[in-house]
């Protein structure tokens, strides 16, 4: 068979590897977006290298974006197979192309308007304007083609080639795929199963709201994740108590406001979650909490429907409360009048709102509103990209910062807890594939989906516990296994 790295190599987004089995089969691992800033992405988007009428099927590891984003893309340039998932990976896709397909053409829009300024003699419909990737439309068509199996289920994709998901922590639905095919090393040879895994992404053994990355099958070839691949966390245990510190701080001693910029999927569901625990044990102060976000409160209905897919301690809290992603003093506002009026709200609260890095979303408005109000706080819980309004705000010294075009002194509290990451450090992804695999039984290891420098420490890593043939393809590379 042929593996060939079509992206995430030697960085984090665009995750899409194809394999071509000897039998001829076209299998693509992820079909993830290049993300960024506006259409800076565009072109690396649109430019798949590879003819999606010719691929027979896709396998998707999880719904984040960088790894399923261009599924309707795909559809659009004539993609015709079927999408192997998890089921609540099929959901959250439902909802996050939806959402992705919006932004796409609300993106494309404001671009197609500057360059008509910059162009004013141009016609209409000149080259300089541009076409979405992709509109609802594909998203809702494409939906049809995806195919669902548990965690767990060895299913036949082909006769020569079967697939099983194995539960890896990192979100709702998220898999270790581990495809078997059945061929031979050389031309008229012997044939064998052989075994490639690839790893998506790789959560973390202590989740608030997730199952410890689950023990995933032997494998000849492994293709692992590297955003970690050079650093290590915090402990996790103490952001519990880092988090009511935070809100006993603001919301009681300063009688202030407590924004958390926060992904819709995953990450807020996590900070309710562990809010909602504080809440059952008479630790959380009697002050209302808001999450604000259509696509948050969607979010957490799929995350309702999938029980068995979370946490022991997930499942455990619900014998005795029956939601764990909801309690008297919170409330989940869709309507954007509703979402307004948070604006004018005097006195302490919390409010969890998208998007994680401030880039966009109702909590822009929110900080904008506030950031000058010394009593208030702002909490950032995850990763935020360099030169995002997320990262700027955090620059120690900083006084002034311009949103939405305006100045406005930053007097409120900037603050931050790291325990929240969805990705396991290179320790914690060893630790899981040291008690997964017989190590010295894996021929070759590929490195992908981390920063360069990310992923040249973490192949010094696994050369210590003895993985061998580690390499770190370039963008385009085609192997033969
Ligand atoms: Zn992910």
């Amino acid at each position: 068979m042929k593996l060939q790295f079509l992206g995430a190599a030697r960085e984090v987004t665009g995750s899409k590897h194809l394999i071509t089995t000897d039998s001829g089969h076209t299998i693509l691992l992820d079909c993830g977006m290049y993300q960024g800033k506006g259409m800076e992405t565009d072109a690396d988007n649109r430019d798949l290298g590879f003819d999606p009428a010719k691929i027979d099927c896709v396998v998707l590891s999880h719904a984040h974006i960088d790894h399923s984003g261009l599924i309707p893309y795909i559809y659009k340039l004539g993609f015709k197979g079927d999408i192997y998932c998890t089921p609540a990976t099929r959901d959250l896709c439902q909802l996050m192309l939806t959402d992705t397909a919006f932004i796409q053409e609300q993106d494309v829009r404001m671009y197609n308007k500057k360059m008509d300024k910059q162009h004013p003699h141009k016609e209409k419909g000149s080259k300089y304007k541009i076409e979405p990737l992709f509109s609802q439309h594909d998203v809702d068509k494409v939906m049809r083609q995806f195919v669902c199996y548990n965690y767990d289920r060895r299913f036949r994709l082909f006769d020569d080639v079967l697939l099983t998901f194995t539960n890896s922590g990192h979100m709702l639905g998220s898999a270790i795929c581990s495809l078997e095919i059945f061929e031979a090393d050389e031309p008229g040879g012997k044939k064998r199963w052989k075994r490639i895994t690839y790893t998506g992404d790789v959560g973390r053994p202590q989740s608030h709201i997730l199952p410890s990355p689950m023990l995933f099958p032997q494998c000849d070839y492994l293709i692992c994740e590297s955003t970690y691949g050079d650093r290590l966390h915090d402990a996790t245990d103490v952001t519990e108590e880092q988090l009511l510190g935070v809100v006993e701080d603001t919301c009681i001693y300063r009688k202030g406001q407590l924004l958390i910029p926060s992904f819709a999927v995953g990450r807020t569901q996590e900070i309710v979650y562990v809010l909602n625990q504080l809440y059952n044990d008479g630790s959380l102060p009697q002050i209302p909490v808001y999450v604000d976000s259509p696509m948050s409160t969607n979010a957490t209905e799929i995350f309702r429907m999938y029980p068995q897919d979370l946490s022991d301690d997930v499942r455990d809290t619900m014998r005795y409360d029956p939601d764990p992603f909801g309690f008297n003093t919170l409330h989940y506002i869709t309507d954007i009048r509703e979402s307004k009026a948070l604006n004018h709200r005097e006195g302490p609260c919390i409010i969890i709102s998208a998007s994680g890095m401030l880039e966009a979303g109702r909590i822009k408005h929110h900080v904008a509103n506030h950031i000058s109000d010394p009593n208030c706080t702002i909490l950032l819980v995850g990763y935020c990209a360099p030169m995002t309004l997320g990262a700027r705000i955090q620059e120690p010294g900083l006084k002034w910062i311009s949103i939405f075009g305006m100045d406005h002194r930053i007097k409120a509290q900037i603050t931050k807890i790291e325990g929240f990451s969805g990705h396991g450090d290179y320790k914690e992804m060893i630790d899981y594939f040291t008690r997964s695999l017989q190590v010295e039984g894996v021929q070759r290891t590929f490195i992908v989906h981390g920063e360069e420098a990310s992923a040249a420490a973490y192949k010094d890593h696994l050369y210590e516990v003895g993985f061998r043939n580690i390499s770190i393809p370039e963008k385009g590379e085609t192997v033969e296994l």
